[in-house]
């Protein structure tokens, strides 16, 4: 690990990396060598839980792809030194920003999307003229094999490689002065992560987990939210860290609203018996999951295959905020329904939680909107729609307080992976005497003038 580091850091010092071009170069060759190995992608995320290839576009080389054309077109533009005024005190001068890259980073990605968030923060990392360490996670065995060939045989291990490994070798590489750390997995490992960081005071992304709660209000159009809400939960079977983990339904349309989400759901093709539903990645995370399944609760579903790793879209009614599910996140495929009377009890509950990653209000209401928008705090969200929000890469995608610290997608990757460099450039043709002695009361006085005096 030791001697990897010290390649790319040697490597980075040389400036190459610096040189647009240069970055524009690599981006335009990890998009060519991804899509020389589109069939092996597919056929490797299938083996590791059986996502299908129109999810796998969808939902991880689309976007990534999205990133890379986003990055070459607007990257010249991004990485410009940026005028700024000078203040008045500083005449005669000129300020501007120079955006410049951090040197060595180090990406640590989570099993359930294993191409998009191990790739899309590399492209973020490259665009701004870093070196990229990636350690996948060792959890989708096939996916990370295939990126660690990919890559290491594409690039040269100075500018950007992959390390594969668990607990030993992450924890290992964590004892490196990296220039960055970006880690994308759960709240637990997270704080893991940001100590070890801490000891050599590197700055870190967190993109972490949580309860994010989708809330149905009476004025929304039920149909379509349904319909939308239905694929958001289920897609991944419930393996995204932005899907709605539970529902707050008003009272008042809850039958009519389980109506909706029986049909919706029954009609899909989220199903055990589908050869293309997502399976739930390992045996522990099954066990996690059919432990949460309280049999009194269950409206819909409740039935599980252990040798497939699959679990039926399940429903679970009468939810309360101080059952066993809602305490930690659900990460699969069971939906807890909570109902409520008055929002002002949902929001409250929410706010006694850590602040989730995401959140989604259905609702055709400004004034409600507004409410919620205003009163809780949240990393992303959407309105009358649920996960979509991840595909415009103009928001910043990220957490707030336990879902995570930082963003990025788009030009908020390139400022995640960027150090923004302050200048001052002074004329030395004027100089007044105001700030050397002695001090009068006259100086003073223009001091507070010129302090205060805005262009
Ligand atoms: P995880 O935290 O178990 O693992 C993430 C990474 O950390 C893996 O690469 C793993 O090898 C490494 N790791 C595990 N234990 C470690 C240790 N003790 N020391 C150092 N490194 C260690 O998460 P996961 O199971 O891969 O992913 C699920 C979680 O990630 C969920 O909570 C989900 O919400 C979250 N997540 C967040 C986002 C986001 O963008 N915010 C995206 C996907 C997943």
């Amino acid at each position: 690990m030791h001697q990897i580091v010290t390649k790319q850091k040697a490597f980075f010092n040389t400036n190459a990396t610096k040189n647009i071009s240069f970055r524009i170069e690599q981006l335009q060759k990890l998009e060519k060598v991804l899509k020389k190995n589109e069939q092996l992608l597919n056929e490797a995320i299938f083996n590791d839980f059986k996502k299908s290839e129109f999810e796998n576009y969808a939902t991880e080389l689309g976007i990534i792809y999205s990133e890379i054309n986003t990055a070459c077109k607007k990257l010249h533009k991004w990485a410009s030194t940026k005028k700024v005024t000078t203040n008045f005190l500083n005449f005669p001068g000129k300020s501007y920003i120079i955006p410049e890259p951090l040197g060595v980073t180090l990406i640590i990605g989570a099993w359930n999307y294993p191409y998009q968030l191990s790739i899309s923060p590399a492209i973020s990392a490259i665009a701004a003229g870093n070196t990229v360490i990636l350690k996948p996670s060792e959890i989708s065995i096939a996916t990370s094999a295939l990126l660690t060939k990919i890559i290491n045989n594409t690039f040269d291990p100075a500018i950007f490689t992959v390390v594969e490994g668990g607990i030993p070798e992450t924890t290992e590489l964590l004892n490196e002065k990296f220039d960055k750390i970006f880690f994308t997995g759960s709240t637990t490992i997270g704080k893991i992560v940001y100590k070890a960081a801490a000891k050599n005071l590197i700055p870190v992304t967190l993109e972490l987990g949580g309860k994010s709660p989708a809330i149905i209000d009476k004025t929304c159009n039920l149909k379509i939210c349904v319909k939308r809400l239905v694929w958001a939960k289920f897609l991944n079977a419930g393996q995204t860290c932005i899907a709605p983990d539970y529902v707050c339904v008003d009272a008042s349309i809850k039958s009519e609203f389980l109506k909706q989400l029986t049909l919706e759901i029954n009609a899909s093709n989220f199903k055990i018996e589908n050869s293309n539903y997502v399976q739930i990645i390992n045996k522990k995370n099954m066990k996690r999951l059919v432990s949460l399944i309280d049999p009194e609760k269950i409206y819909l579903g409740g039935l599980y295959n252990f040798e497939e790793n699959s679990i039926d879209p399940t429903i679970l009614t009468d939810v309360s905020f101080y059952d066993t599910i809602m305490e930690d996140e659900i990460f699969g495929p069971i939906l807890p329904i909570i109902t409520y009377k008055n929002i002002d009890e949902i929001i409250t509950q929410i706010k006694l939680k850590p602040k989730p990653l995401a959140c989604y209000i259905f609702s055709n209401s400004t004034a409600f909107i507004k409410k919620i928008e205003k009163e809780i705090s949240f990393g992303s969200g959407a309105i009358n729609d649920a996960i979509m929000q991840i595909s415009n890469e103009n928001l910043p995608f990220g957490g707030v307080g336990h879902s995570g610290i930082g963003s990025y997608h788009g030009e908020y990757g390139f400022k995640t992976f960027s150090h923004y460099k302050s200048i001052l450039k002074k004329s030395t043709w004027f100089e007044p005497n105001l700030k050397y002695f002695p001090l009068t009361d006259l100086k003073l006085k223009i001091i507070k003038f010129l302090m205060h005096f805005k262009l």
